[in-house]
């Protein structure tokens, strides 16, 4: 079965009013006595927290590092137990952390990636997702900021890809089956 481009589900304006609220949530909710230390998980969340950290104010102090995880398990289901490919460059011991990632579905991934980090003594762990797909989880994780909840519908766009592609569509759409 092969997949082509189907509706907008978020254009780029809606993205980026979003961004610029979450920025402000963010902005108020850290102060400036430990470094923000920004997590982005690689190759998905590194459009959306460009564009989110430009968007926080010149005094708060920010760090960003980037992560690369995979999933153990079948292409399409994550088994949570998470493989580190490309590890932080920097401690976040003590720093006020916060984990940027593009969806959370199942929750698995995240809930083994905030343990893993969790145990590396941050001051303080947040995790803001761009996209929730709630009525797939199969495990409680806290996410602490979110941009849209969304259907169960595969996505792309904005970071997100289908087999390596669409990753730099400046808008998020749904896919659907080309009948080939
Ligand atoms: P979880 O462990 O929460 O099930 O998996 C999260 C990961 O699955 C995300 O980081 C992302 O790579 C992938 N994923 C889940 N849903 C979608 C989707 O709708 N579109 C894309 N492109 N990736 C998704």
């Amino acid at each position: 079965m092969a997949y082509k481009l189907d509706n907008v589900l978020f254009s780029e304006e809606q993205i980026k009013a979003r961004v610029r609220e979450l920025a402000k949530d963010i902005a108020r909710d850290f102060g400036n006595d430990k470094p923000l230390a920004v997590v982005g998980i690689l190759t998905g969340a590194a459009f959306f927290l460009t564009d989110l950290v430009r968007e926080l104010p010149e005094n708060l102090d920010v760090r960003i590092d980037f992560m690369s995880v995979a999933s153990y398990g079948d292409s399409d289901k994550s088994s949570g137990v998470v493989r580190i490919f490309h590890d932080l460059k920097s401690s976040i011991e003590n720093k006020n952390v916060l984990i940027v990632e593009d969806i959370v579905d199942t929750g698995l991934t995240l809930s083994h990636l905030q343990e893993l980090l969790h145990n590396r003594k941050p001051a303080s762990l947040k995790t803001c997702v761009l996209l929730d797909k709630y009525e797939r989880r199969q495990t409680e994780v806290k996410v602490d900021y979110c941009g849209f909840k969304i259907p169960d519908k595969f996505v792309v766009g904005y970071g997100l890809d289908y087999a390596g592609k669409w990753r730099h569509l400046k808008e998020i759409k749904t896919l659907v089956d080309d009948g080939k």
